[in-house]
């Protein structure tokens, strides 16, 4: 276990490695004001010990069933940290080929990655086919069709898994709901069976088992219990019909807690995987994102201005929803904490934090016990890990967000700020071209010498 490893299974209040010393606060040895000198907020800052505790601890309840665990790298896919989680021994899941370059690129082997999504385009396929993937998760019949075509195209034989839709309600937020059956993902459970026969039979595809994914930010753990229930009983009927079912993937989405409220308890998931889906005999994989590093992340900004608005103080800050879109996006609130800590003895008033960008969705929240604020001062959005740098963009032409990875009292910018001038590099124009259709045309008419009418150029 690493210096400050958290034993217990439900993430609270738990966290040695972010304290107070001095009235500092402390990314494990760092203090974050230091970082902030350094390198111009906003940042996001990871703890590299926080990461491998988490993924410690849930690999531990995990062991009795031998479930594999492989990081989802939509939640942060910075190569760091993803050479980080694979060199414990995690693999990956991906959703597009982007990400499966940048595991590929942080030395994740092509054998520990699973490819999921419901809309792979024939290149990325193809791709993945050419790595050796360890396993394509296929979401409908049609892309059946289209991942047996490119492996017989590439005389490969695709590792194939079915991804179904259990119809099971997660109770979580409805933009991370996956698992209804209204939802775009996966295929109705009632026919997998049939559609994982004609894979069974198709010599370029390899039938390996079926996969799962119900939603994210998942706290009430009866959802996985009716989920994996209804995914044992399938591959039981599936077995039954003389198909063979090797993998079993159970998808991730366990929650994290935020504030001083207690996360899901992982003794609590572990035991419903081992009691619903253990004596299968399946190799079990589970694919958590948010879990493993929504907790080990901090999001570090300056406050601009402070503002009086009716009924309250406004600050506004350096750090907008392009770059942490979760409260926008999904209602989300994250704690924030000040980098020095606040005298408790002075009353405060509440402040509504905001950030510059001009959209009245750019806020975050009102927020108690910062202290008295003032212009300058340097406040870090806690739990900001997971979803956070991830889905940051350049919005209002603003820098794309700088990383930054503690390691013990040492830190390092593990992706520095995108800035305007690299932007405008990518907006150069390039020639004007003639399309194609156009082309034709064109050549036609200098044929026969017919004049263009608006009839040819409107015609499709
Ligand atoms: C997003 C996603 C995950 C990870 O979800 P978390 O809530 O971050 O654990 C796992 N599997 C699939 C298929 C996903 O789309």
């Amino acid at each position: 276990m690493t210096k400050y490893a958290e034993t217990a299974s439900r993430q609270g209040n738990d966290r040695e490695w972010l304290a107070y010393r001095s009235g500092d606060l402390h990314v494990e040895d760092v203090p974050l004001s230091d970082v902030a000198t350094a390198v111009q907020t906003p940042f996001y800052c990871y703890s590299a010990d926080a990461i491998r505790s988490a993924y410690q601890c849930l690999a531990a309840a995990l062991s009795p069933s031998e479930v594999s665990i492989c990081f989802a790298v939509k939640a942060n896919g910075n190569i760091a940290v993803l050479r980080l989680l694979s060199e414990l021994g995690c693999g990956m899941d991906i959703v597009s080929g982007g990400e499966l370059e940048r595991a590929l690129a942080a030395g994740v082997p092509a054998s520990k990655i699973i490819f999921s999504g419901v809309g792979k385009t024939r290149a990325e396929i193809a791709r993945a086919l050419d790595v050796g993937i360890h396993q394509i998760n296929v979401e409908s019949a049609a892309e059946v069709a289209v991942v047996a075509e490119i492996a017989r195209a590439l005389g490969k034989r695709a590792p194939v898994a079915l991804r179904v839709n259990p119809d099971v309600d997660a109770k979580t937020h409805a933009k991370i709901t996956t698992a209804t059956k209204e939802s775009k993902f996966g295929i109705p459970i009632g026919d997998v069976a049939d559609l994982y026969a004609e894979v069974a039979a198709m010599p370029e595809l390899e039938a390996l088992g079926i996969a799962v994914h119900i939603g994210s930010q998942i706290h009430d753990m009866a959802p996985y219990r009716r989920a994996f229930s209804a995914m044992a009983d399938l591959v039981t009927s599936m077995r039954g019909r003389g198909l063979v079912v090797p993998r079993l993937d159970l998808g991730g989405g366990i929650g994290i807690a935020s504030d001083d409220t207690v996360g899901p308890d992982i003794a609590e998931y572990a035991k419903i995987i081992a009691e619903t889906v253990g004596y299968l005999g399946c190799e079990l994989t589970v694919e958590p994102g948010r879990w493993l590093v929504g907790r080990a992340g901090l999001l570090v900004t300056e406050l601009l201005y402070l503002k009086d608005i009716a009924g309250g103080t406004m600050g506004i800050l350096d750090v907008g929803m392009n770059d942490l879109m979760r409260p926008a996006l999904y209602d989300a609130h994250h704690p924030v904490l000040p980098l020095h800590e606040p005298r408790t003895a002075v009353a405060v008033p509440a402040y509504s934090l905001v950030g510059p960008i001009c959209e009245s969705s750019d806020k975050f929240g009102s927020y108690e016990g910062l202290g008295e604020l003032r212009a300058g001062d340097l406040l870090a959005f806690d739990c900001a890990g997971a979803y956070g740098a991830s889905m940051a963009s350049t919005y209002n032409s603003r820098d794309l967000v700088a990383e930054v990875l503690v390691e013990g009292s040492l830190f390092r910018t593990i992706r520095r700020r995108q800035d305007i001038g690299e932007m405008l590099k990518l907006e150069q124009a390039g020639a004007w071209q003639v399309p194609a259709r156009a082309g034709q045309g064109m050549a036609e008419r200098a044929s026969d010498g017919a004049v263009c009418t608006p009839m040819t150029v409107g015609a499709r």
